[in-house]
Parts: C-alpha cells; sequence; structure tokens
C-alpha cells in the first residue's frame, strides 16, 4: 500500500464541479489501488458525470463481486446529496485498513458512487441567483417556460425568492404572530388586506389580469427512465433516457448486473424511500417487502428517518403514480433492492412534529414560525429575505422577499452536513452488506478405484440476501442462476457437465423466525455438487461458483487416494 497523502475534502461546505473534480482526483491519486474514478458521459454544458468505483483490486476486479451502487444530485438543488456521496467515497477510501467493516467489504465487495448525476444543473443553482433549479444543462434557467410568468432574480439581490402582491381577492394573508410570515385566508373570510404570491419574476404578455405560471420545461431527470415512463409527467423528457446524464447512469447499470443494492440521494424531508412508486403494499411480493421493512429498519435505526413506501405514503395522488423513475426502473424491472433517501428535513430540526410526509400545503402559522426563527437564527438572510418594496413593471407596487428555499428547505446549513452524511453511509455500508455471496465451502475427493474419483463440492451463500436478490428479479426473468464449475484440467469428466446450474442460494433473510408449518418452506442456502472424473494422483482440480449478483469464488484440491 502506498502512503495516501490526505486529502483537503470538507463536509461543512458546498463544492462546485471544477472543486469536486479536484477532489475526485486527488482521491483517487492517494488510493490507486482502491479507486478508480471514471467519466460516465458528457452533459449539455460539457461536463463530466463522474462514478468512482471502488474495491481492492488485488482481490478480483469489481464486476466480480457484489456491487452496491449509490448516487447524488439527479436533481439539480440537491447539494446535500452530493456531499453525502462524497463522504461515501471518502469514508470507504480513507477507512480501508482501519476500520473493519469498510475492509471487508472493499477486499469483498465493490462500490460504484456517482456523485453528482446532474452537474450543469447543480452549477447553475449553486451560483446567484439562488433558486430551485430542479432541471439540468438543457435550458437555461428562465428559458425554460414558453411565456407568462419567468422566473428572474427581479431586485438583483442574488436570490430568486417570492413576490407578494397587495389584492382584494388575495388567499394570503400577513400572519398575526409576525408579518414576514404569510398564511392562508379562510374560507369565509372577508374584510381584511389580502395578498397574491408568486415566484419573483416578470411577466411577458401579461393581460393585466391573470398571471399565468406555465410548468417550467427544466426536467426532472428522475422522471425519464424506462420504466411506466410517461410523457406527461413534469419534467419526464422527450422520450425515455433523451437527457445524457439520465442515459449515462442507465448504460453504466446495465453494464453492471453486479449490482446488488442501490440507493439515490436526495433532498429533503429526512425519509427512507422504499418502493413500489406505482403499486399498494398488497400487491407487492411478500417477500420483497418483507426485505425491505429489514433494511428499512436498518436504516431508520442509523439515521432516525422513518422508511415509507412511496406508493403509500409519498404519493399524494394514488390515482397519479410517479412515472419513469429510476428506483422504479431498478427495482421493478431489474429487481435490484433499492432505496432513496430523501435526507435533511428543516422542521424536524426547527422543532416542528412531523405530520405528514409529502406536504404541498402550508404549515400551520406556529410550525410556520418555528421554522422561520430557526433559518433567521442559523442563516439570517441567506435563508430567508427580507420582504422589500419593488416596483414591478407589469405588478406594480410588489414586495420581494420570504424563505429562500434552496438554503433551508432543501439543504442544511453546511455545518450540519458532515453528521447527516455520516448517519446515512453507515446505513449504505449495511445496505450493501446485507448482499448475496457466492462460497465454495469445501471440495472433497474420493477414490472409486482405477483412477476414478468422486469430487463433492459445497457451495454456499454467505449473504443476507438470496442470489436473485428479489422475486421481482425472478418474475422478470433478470436473475441469473448460480453456476458451478469443475476445472479438471488433464482429468477425464465421467459424469456430469463441467459447468452445473444449482438455480438460486437462499439468503438469510428467508429465515425471521424459527421454522413454523405456518411459515414459508426454506429452501436451500447451501448446495451440493458432484462430478465423477478420471484422473492420476496429483491431479489438480479446481471449483469455482459464479452468480451474476452474489461474486464468484473458487478452491482448489489435489486429487488423492
Ligand atoms: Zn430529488
Amino acid at each position: 500500500m502506498s502512503v495516501a497523502p490526505p486529502v483537503d475534502v470538507r463536509f461543512d461546505r458546498y463544492y462546485d464541479h471544477d472543486e469536486l473534480t479536484e477532489r475526485l482526483h486527488a482521491l483517487e491519486a492517494a488510493h490507486p489501488e482502491l479507486a478508480t474514478l471514471r467519466s460516465l458521459g458528457k452533459s449539455f454544458g460539457d461536463r463530466d458525470v463522474w462514478l468512482m468505483e471502488i474495491t481492492n483490486r488485488a482481490t478480483g476486479p469489481g464486476e466480480h463481486k457484489p456491487g452496491y451502487y449509490l448516487d447524488a444530485q439527479i436533481h439539480a438543488e440537491e447539494h446535500a446529496t452530493s456531499a453525502v456521496a462524497l463522504y461515501a467515497i471518502h469514508h470507504l477510501l480513507t477507512g480501508y485498513g482501519h476500520d473493519e467493516t469498510v475492509t471487508r467489504l472493499v477486499d469483498e465487495q465493490v462500490f460504484y458512487v456517482v456523485p453528482r448525476i446532474n452537474p450543469d444543473g447543480a452549477e447553475a443553482s449553486l451560483k446567484p441567483p439562488y433558486y430551485l433549479w430542479c432541471g439540468n444543462g438543457r435550458f437555461a434557467p428562465g428559458q425554460d417556460r414558453l411565456g407568462g410568468l419567468k422566473t428572474e432574480d427581479v431586485d438583483g439581490d442574488g436570490y430568486i425568492v417570492s413576490m407578494r402582491v397587495s389584492d382584494p381577492l388575495g388567499e394570503w394573508k400577513k400572519s398575526a404572530l409576525d408579518e414576514r410570515i404569510m398564511v392562508q385566508r379562510e374560507p369565509g373570510e372577508y374584510g381584511g388586506d389580502y395578498y397574491r404570491l408568486y415566484p419573483e419574476g416578470f411577466i411577458e404578455d401579461y393581460d393585466g389580469a391573470h398571471v399565468r405560471i406555465d410548468k417550467p420545461f427544466d426536467g426532472n431527470l428522475n422522471r425519464n427512465f424506462p420504466a411506466n415512463w410517461d410523457a406527461d409527467e413534469y419534467g419526464a423528457g422527450e422520450a425515455p433516457l433523451s437527457e445524457p446524464e439520465a442515459a449515462a447512469i442507465a448504460r453504466f447499470i446495465l453494464d453492471h448486473p453486479n449490482i446488488a443494492g442501490m440507493n439515490a440521494y436526495h433532498t429533503h424531508g429526512g425519509i427512507i424511500l422504499r418502493p413500489s412508486m406505482t403499486l399498494p403494499d398488497s400487491a407487492m411480493s411478500a417477500k420483497d417487502l418483507g426485505l425491505y421493512t429489514a433494511l428499512g429498519s436498518v436504516g431508520t435505526a442509523l439515521t432516525g428517518y422513518p422508511t415509507i413506501s412511496i406508493y403509500e405514503e409519498f404519493t399524494p395522488d394514488k390515482s397519479k403514480p410517479r412515472r419513469g423513475g429510476l428506483m422504479d426502473w431498478t427495482y421493478e424491472k431489474m429487481g435490484i433492492p433499492s432505496f432513496a433517501t430523501e435526507v435533511w428535513d428543516v422542521e424536524t430540526e426547527a422543532g416542528v412534529e412531523k405530520t405528514a410526509f409529502y406536504n404541498l400545503h402550508p404549515r400551520t402559522e406556529e410550525a410556520q414560525l418555528k421554522v422561520f426563527e430557526w433559518v433567521q437564527e442559523h442563516l439570517g438572510e441567506h435563508g430567508v429575505r427580507p420582504w422589500k418594496a419593488f416596483d414591478h413593471p407589469q405588478l406594480g407596487p410588489v414586495e420581494v422577499g420570504g424563505m429562500v428555499y434552496i438554503w433551508t428547505y432543501r439543504n442544511p446549513p453546511p455545518a450540519l452536513l458532515e453528521k447527516i452524511c455520516h448517519a446515512n453511509v453507515l446505513f449504505n455500508l449495511e445496505h450493501a452488506a446485507a448482499a448475496p455471496r457466492v462460497r465454495v465451502e469445501r471440495v472433497e475427493t474420493e477414490a472409486l478405484g482405477g483412477a476414478l474419483h468422486r469430487v463433492r463440492a459445497t457451495v454456499a451463500n454467505h449473504g443476507y440476501l438470496p442470489s436473485n436478490l428479489t422475486d421481482v428479479a425472478i418474475g422478470r426473468g433478470v436473475a441469473k442462476t448460480v453456476r458451478v464449475t469443475l476445472d479438471a484440467g488433464d482429468a477425464e469428466l465421467v459424469m456430469n457437465p463441467r459447468e452445473v446450474d444449482v438455480g438460486h442460494l437462499a439468503g438469510r433473510n428467508e429465515r425471521p423466525f424459527p421454522w413454523s408449518p405456518w411459515g414459508p418452506t426454506w429452501t436451500p442456502t447451501t448446495k451440493v455438487v458432484e462430478w465423477l472424473v478420471r484422473a492420476p494422483e496429483g491431479a489438480n482440480l479446481r471449483v469455482r461458483v459464479v452468480s451474476e449478483r452474489a461474486g464468484r469464488h473458487e478452491r482448489e484440491i489435489e486429487v488423492t487416494s
């Protein structure tokens, strides 16, 4: 091992593309035996979509080991996620040789980490004017709508926030607790001062009456994947994988069938999302639901984030399930146990009780005030802009200000990053460690006379998950079975083919309680393969077990009497 010079990587700040790139190169250079940095492709803005592969190459190439895929920042404004992914890379590389779990995982498995899927969007949203930019580099901020209101920093303060406009038709009013907070007008309420709230921007072709706000077509790369794709989803793109960043990671995942677990990082909410995106739990495989529940509870214990179903608890309108999502594709089409973690929850941090997981509705006045005060204390005017009078060319006198969502709701203050990164990466390691892992337990030979020998190999799955990973993988026909091969050299095979298909090997997760006639029938975690060979004394035999998702292992034996 070379002596690794420490790389200047910090988890109390957000890095732009050049800074991130520099650190990835430095980490690779400091850990050449373990790290391989590669570009999966270029964004519209000609930036690299980086992937760091981490494994001890001395114990075998990555593609021969169970893989764990982790990605971040598919959505432009989710900067905290990139920090989590960078933390994972740093933790694995610097922990190798010191941390027992990390060392075992890096020796026996492989990690694929994409710290920033969407580098153009990230760059646009990291620099002023600060705005909730979601899409990639296909459209420039402000150029993502046909007409109507186009978001822009109208007062030039470096923040695109909200405009409040005095309007007797308005559905908002100033809070009696704090005039800076806006609360909804009651259904039967009249006689007060009311306001309308709009995103900060100028209005094209304004008719003086209705402020039209189109959905932006800046895109949502996480609706661009080929599973239940639907052109009508916000941000779906022109066609599945039409966006270069989505296409780049999809190609990588397809080319790495050894991926046995994945976690996509998002902000915000402080929740771990699990499948299904489109189905109720009752329509999922009970076995798969069981493994999600078991792995999810590990995640909850480590992060404090509840684990919930996207469809059951994160889909406000169940008649419109999300379509074209990455995780839907990796689980529903490839059978990979997949999670998406929404890191960071400013409301929990501010002491607001969690009453719902997905909620576009305004919070109570008291909840808003708690968040407002927390933000004021921790971020000052970088988190909440004071309302300032502005003479708007279309709307007349307005006030511009309010919450800076990107640096409050969507991302934590940098000082809180490291704690978030650490807890989440520990869950990733536990999830990765649940992978199936095949081993040749032992090989025995028995002399039968006349140079005939019986060869008996026992192969086993040492992992928590089965070699097929999930029922969905079997149902979709994408779970390749485990093969055991005898390499007999000069010896002659008399019985059984050289390669024997042993089907799948169960994992420990099949046995969460003692055997019961009421429970499911256990399937084998261990199987025996026999061959008959005609071989001279001292001949070398090699037995190899190969599984697409559970790695490979081999053992040699010398023929003796
Ligand atoms: Zn997201």
